[in-house]
């Protein structure tokens, strides 16, 4: 083994898979993977779907077994916070004093969840979804009958009152904005998901926003500012994540909500690299900078990032795609909408099989895909050749999306 060395800060998805390309790329040098929780790799998706819900073990979720890290010298450490990043000296320090040098350095840190400021925001029941350790805290507590108050109607609050509806909670979801989903559908794709909530029992709220958490030494009520006191045995908030750019920024790197990397994840400095959730790309196809939480993102960017490290350098440049499930419906979204873009419906939104397509300026920009896996995968294609669409012909089911392009 030579002795070039990789350290990897953050053993999540964006940094495991740095690891695993860096050694399918035939990398001979030291890979060190630095991680502040317990746990190996592991795939956040579950943590709002099967693992909440009890029906998916936790060897499930790691990217890769235990045996894969030492089998592949891959030097795991675990439980470990890396504090600072010294890039005169190209080394970075732990939590605990100790000193580590590299030849190159990636930073794949995620985000932490945004918390709430409002009164009572501390009350013990009131709880987050970041981690495993999240959901182990609390999740034998989503029992029948059980008060449960989402605050937040983005992905994560509505794929967990899908799942806690079906144990029997009462469950009810607090969004401040007019509509849920409101960041990054339509109007009319919020709606069929609000119905959709609403018919199998969850209580949603909009444009209510939560001005206080009350209780006797845990919390018993949410307070809103249209004057609702809402019964809650505990509650789960959901209102977005902060990206982890701190020790990025004390180290002088250039960031800009998230730390800010060209098409091949590379910084402002030579040797560090910045993947996932806490990175800021230029994305080709759409034509500005973005920073994404997906998984397909954490992913190609690790991909990226090894591959430059290998001297083979590939750029980035893919759709930006994610996924979400709700009871039956299998949502795959891929592009970015904006408002003011056409939305053109494909299919039928009642049998709960169709597509909301963007077109802006005429151009097929954003599908998001309910139970339609080939518009979903279609529709990448469609995005990148960024052609003029007939939406009359778009809203033709019977035509596929891959010969639409006038
Ligand atoms: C509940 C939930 C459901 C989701 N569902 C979907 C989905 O359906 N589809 C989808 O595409 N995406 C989904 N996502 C988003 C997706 O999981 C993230 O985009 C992805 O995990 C990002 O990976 P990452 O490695 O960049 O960051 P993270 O997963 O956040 O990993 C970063 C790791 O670095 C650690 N770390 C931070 N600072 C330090 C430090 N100083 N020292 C050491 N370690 C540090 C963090 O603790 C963390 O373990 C979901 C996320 C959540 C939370």
């Amino acid at each position: 083994m030579s002795e070039h060395k990789v350290v990897i800060i953050g053993a999540g998805e964006a940094g495991g898979q740095t690891a695993i390309s860096l050694r399918q790329g035939s990398y001979e040098g030291r890979i060190i993977v630095l991680g502040d929780e317990a746990y190996i790799p592991y795939e956040r998706p579950p943590l709002s779907k099967a693992f909440l819900a009890g029906e998916a073990e936790l060897e499930r979720m790691y990217m890769r077994g235990p045996e894969f890290y030492p089998q592949n010298k891959i030097e795991l450490r675990l439980n470990t916070s890396v504090k600072t990043i010294d890039r005169t000296k190209k080394r970075v320090t732990l939590i605990n004093g100790e000193a580590l040098a590299y030849d190159k350095l990636v930073i794949a840190t995620g985000g932490r969840v945004r918390k709430l400021s409002c009164p009572g925001a501390e009350l013990p029941g009131v709880h987050y979804l970041r981690s495993i350790d999240d959901v182990i805290g609390y999740r034998d507590q989503l029992v029948a009958g059980a008060n449960l108050a989402i605050i937040g109607g983005g992905y994560i609050g509505l794929e967990v009152a899908a799942v806690v509806i079906k144990r029997g909670c009462k469950v009810t979801v607090i969004e401040a904005l007019p509509r849920v989903l409101n960041r990054v559908v339509a109007p009319e794709m919020s709606a069929f998901y609000t119905d959709v909530h609403r018919q199998a029992g969850v209580n949603i709220l909009t444009s209510t926003a939560v001005t206080a958490l009350e209780g006797q030494g845990k919390i018993e009520y949410v307070v809103c500012n249209t004057g609702q006191r809402i019964a809650a045995d505990l509650a789960i908030v959901g209102i977005g994540i902060v990206p982890n750019i701190a020790i990025a920024q004390a180290a002088g790197l250039n960031c800009d909500n998230g730390i800010v990397v060209d098409k091949f994840a590379l910084t402002s400095d030579p040797d560090i690299y910045a993947v996932g959730d806490c990175s800021n790309h230029p994305n080709e196809i759409l034509g500005r900078r973005l920073r994404l939480e997906s998984v397909p993102n954490a992913l190609a960017q690790g991909k990226a990032a090894a591959l430059h490290i290998l001297g083979k350098p590939e750029k980035y440049a893919e759709v930006p795609w994610f996924w979400s499930d709700q009871y039956d419906l299998k949502l795959q979204m891929t592009g970015l909408s904006e408002p003011g873009d056409t939305v053109v419906i494909r299919g039928s939104m009642p049998e709960r099989k169709f597509s909301a397509c963007y077109l802006r300026h005429g151009v097929f920009v954003a599908c998001n895909a309910v139970n339609m896996a080939k518009d979903f995968l279609q529709s990448k294609k469609l995005i990148a050749a960024k052609n003029q669409i007939d939406p009359v012909k778009l809203a033709d089911v019977s035509i596929p999306l891959k010969d639409m392009a006038v």
